[in-house]
């Protein structure tokens, strides 16, 4: 061990199980792809302000969990605690909006930094892959990402996973419901800290997980008898799209979500295999935030889904992914002469898209297949000084033992119609 180790909250991807985040990562980007999604990448840093406008100066993502530091030019910056307000920051800036062909359809995947209280599933660095549809107001869009939710978790072979699905109004009708519930809030025994927030934030207070608040919050006004004709018709609509694909989900009147510019459609996907944090991705939709940013109207939709609880959910329901092995011929050259020969082999090899490693070092025969057993290969080519001289090398096939002599001439082509 070093004299250092992984920032608090934060651990390392390794070599097996590393493989499989880069699957799960695949696996959620693949039906975006397949539906017209572009990819963006943003910096692991914007702007402060972008994040205390975007995402809302009175959640905790901005109040307390934000990476916030000035540089040594005095610049205001933070490192990003989630995607959405910097993908349409980016997105408008590339005038992306203008090019006529909205949505503007984008995905992303990356490290997001949160100053959170670690445990499981929680941590100060982790990765998302999410999806925005930038520039339209149309319930197939809201529906679209919800199924492909749904098909990037399904694909990945989880079951125990629910959709939790709500509408949090649009600026006609939120704002009156918004004040039935601060007269509500006000009526109720809540500290300060939690007071102060009915006043800027009433919806978020719904959010609160502790259970003396949540028991004083039965009563509470429910948004979905304040919605407003429109934002009833547009949350219907999606119901039915989402029903009609045979995409199962629940109601949830009290869902709200920890980030301010969600308007109408929201959701979250839960597992419930994973104990506190059971939150495995999370979206909705976000009519107002280009304008927050200072943007044009720019009604959107999007999610975002956590890589590392997915994989946590992946393995609370014992699923084992099939990953292709990372290593399909291993070489074991016994001479230095069959170090050129069988080196040259390897990169021929590596040339078809066969996956085939080589035993670097001086080893003896034994920790040399050692090494092969290690990577996993279904088989090893050995060649010493004697086979060269036959003109051949040995190919042992690692499952069964066997062990013939192949021409070195043919072994490449012999390897390929076997792993063919
Ligand atoms: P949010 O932006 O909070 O809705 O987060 C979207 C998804 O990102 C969540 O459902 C989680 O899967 C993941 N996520 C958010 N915060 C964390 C964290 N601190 N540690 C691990 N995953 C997280």
């Amino acid at each position: 061990m070093s004299t250092f180790q992984a920032p608090k909250g934060t651990y390392d991807l390794i070599p097996p199980e590393s493989a499989k985040y880069l699957a799960v990562r695949e696996a959620i980007a693949a039906p975006l792809r397949n539906s017209g999604y572009g990819y963006i990448e943003t910096p692991g840093f914007e702007n402060v302000e972008l994040f205390a406008r975007g995402v809302g100066e009175s959640t905790d993502i901005v109040t307390k969990e934000m990476y916030a530091f000035e540089t040594k030019g005095g610049s205001k910056l933070a490192l990003r605690p989630e995607g959405t307000a910097s993908v349409l920051r980016a997105a408008l800036e590339a005038n992306l909006h203008k090019l006529g062909n909205l949505p503007v359809k984008l995905w992303y995947s990356g490290s997001y930094y949160r100053y959170e209280r670690p445990q499981k599933g929680r941590y100060r660095h982790f990765s998302q892959v999410g999806a925005e549809a930038i520039g339209a107001e149309d319930p197939a869009l809201d529906a679209e990402l919800i199924i492909l939710a749904d098909q990037a978790y399904r694909s990945l072979g989880l079951r125990n996973f629910r959709i939790i699905l709500n509408s949090l109004g649009d600026k006609e009708c939120r704002p009156v419901y918004r004040e039935a519930l601060q007269n509500f809030l006000r009526g109720l025994d809540l500290d300060e800290e939690t007071l102060r927030r009915a006043d800027i934030n009433p919806l978020r207070v719904l959010d609160d997980k502790r259970p003396d608040i949540q028991k004083q919050l039965t009563d509470a006004p429910l948004l979905r008898d304040y919605l407003c004709d429109a934002c009833k018709a547009y949350h219907e609509e999606v119901r039915e799209l989402i029903t009609a694909a045979g995409v199962v989900f629940e109601d949830d009147p009290k869902l709200v979500r920890g980030l301010d510019y969600y308007t109408r459609t929201t959701f979250e996907f839960v597992h419930d295999g994973l104990g506190s944090q059971s939150a495995v991705g999370g979206g909705g939709r976000y009519d107002g935030l280009s304008e927050m940013i200072g943007g044009p109207a720019l009604p959107s939709v999007g999610w975002a889904l956590g890589v590392d609880r997915t994989v946590l959910a992946l393995e609370a329901e014992g699923v084992e992914l099939e990953l292709p092995a990372s290593t399909s011929v291993f070489a074991v050259p016994l001479s230095e002469e069959a170090r050129r020969v069988l080196f040259t082999k390897v990169t021929e090899l590596r040339k078809l898209g066969i996956a085939a490693d080589f035993s670097y070092g001086s080893k003896g025969l034994k920790g040399a297949m050692k090494n092969a057993n290690r990577s996993g290969a279904r088989y090893t080519v050995i060649a010493g000084e004697r086979d060269l001289a036959e003109g051949v090398v040995q190919l042992k096939d690692m499952e069964s033992g066997d062990q013939t002599a192949v021409g070195v001439n043919e072994i490449v082509a012999e390897l390929e119609s076997k792993l063919g």
